[in-house]
């Protein structure tokens, strides 16, 4: 029997990439979509000698065209780091919106079932917490943030007008901080600034006074349930995350731990709009999906630590090796 075929967008991109190496071992055909604005091919270079993997660099916000058959679709290509939103911020709103309306487009011509990435940013700096996946949220439009976090909310807004207008079968998973190998080393997210920091013998930094709390999942418990999400017939949004949350000032005090760094955490400005707390409510996906996080952050991070370690000197001291004004139209 042929295989069932799967697009991943994004697919060269941190999650993307996992997601990738899950779905050839689950003995899908996968198709990797992505331009390269904040992925990078060393990411997948393992999986262009398996003849059920194809990449085509192509940028999702303009339209997409697949041949053959399709079964299902992962729209995952979002610039995903604070930082590098606020460098690509047209980009950002274009990728969930014109990019999530073509992908949409093309799962109706193939009849294919799609799942969209969402977010918890799209509760914005909540009021209700832990958040449930019946919080509407606290989002400012035209603040930094506003670029990812409104255009992720109408990403889940047309992906159920096409379920409920087109009958499609669509999925929308509100993903929770989640991190491992293969993160940018200097996308400016907190795990991958701290332990580049320990590595490069800097001081920590800290935003804020370090009381703003998150709660991360490692990346093989997040790849899970975004499979077991997919597989299910749940078409409402369902939080994905590790609800073990931390502050980040504690946070850093386990980075320095683990690293064994003598360096000192410093506290410097905290970014605006930036949420006080965060923590995945997660009962719907554990009765839905049977699904909950197996990888305690301590894993999680020594696992990450090695991958951050064993990585190249001259990326270590990259302080971003993304060339954004190339991809700018
Ligand atoms: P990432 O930056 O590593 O991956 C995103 C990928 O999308 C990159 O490879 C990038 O080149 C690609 N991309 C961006 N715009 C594109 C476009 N227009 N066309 C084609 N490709 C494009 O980030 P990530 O952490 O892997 O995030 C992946 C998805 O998961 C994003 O949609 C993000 O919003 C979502 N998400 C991630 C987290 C997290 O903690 N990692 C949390 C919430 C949501
Ligand atoms: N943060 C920090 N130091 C850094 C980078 C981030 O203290 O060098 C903080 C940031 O202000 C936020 C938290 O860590 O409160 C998580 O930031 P990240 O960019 O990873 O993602 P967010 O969850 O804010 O989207």
């Amino acid at each position: 029997m042929a295989k069932q075929r799967v697009l991943i967008t994004g697919g060269a991109g941190f999650l993307g990439s996992h997601l990738c190496d899950r779905f050839l071992k689950e003995g899908f055909h996968v198709i990797a979509m992505d331009n390269l604005i904040t992925g990078d091919l060393r990411n997948i270079e393992h999986l262009f000698k398996n003849a059920d993997f194809e990449f085509y660099h192509h940028d999702v916000s303009t339209f997409v065209h697949i041949p053959g058959e399709l079964h299902y679709i992962l729209h995952f290509a979002s610039p995903a780091s604070p930082i590098d939103y606020l460098k690509i911020p047209i980009q950002t709103l274009k990728v969930s919106s014109l990019g999530t309306h073509n992908l949409l487009g093309l799962a109706r011509s193939k009849k294919a079932r799609i799942l969209v990435a969402s977010t918890s940013e799209v509760y914005g700096d909540p009021l209700v917490h832990p958040q449930t996946e019946e919080y509407y949220g606290n989002v400012n439009p035209i603040g930094p943030r506003g670029v990812y976090d409104e255009a992720k909310r109408f990403q889940e807004a047309i992906t159920m007008a096409y379920h409920t207008y087109h009958n499609l079968e669509t999925r929308i998973i509100r993903i929770f901080n989640t991190y491992g190998p293969r993160m940018r080393l200097n996308d400016g997210r907190v795990l991958p600034a701290f332990i580049g920091q320990a590595l490069r013998g800097e001081d920590l930094t800290v935003f804020g006074d370090g009381s703003q709390t998150r709660s991360f999942c490692y990346v093989d418990d997040e790849v899970d349930g975004i499979f077991r999400l997919l597989m299910s017939d749940y078409h409402l949004p369902v939080n994905i995350g590790n609800p073990d949350e931390i502050t980040i000032g504690d946070f850093a005090e386990e980075i320095v731990k683990l690293t064994g760094t003598k360096q000192k955490v410093v506290y410097k400005p905290l970014p605006q709009d930036d949420p006080k707390q965060r923590q995945p409510n997660i009962t719907k996906a554990k009765e839905l999906l049977g699904w909950s996080p197996k990888v305690s952050r301590a894993e999680g991070l020594k696992i990450t630590y090695e991958y951050f370690k064993s990585l190249p000197q001259e990326v270590l001291f990259q302080r971003d090796h993304k060339d954004f004004q190339r991809y700018v139209r």
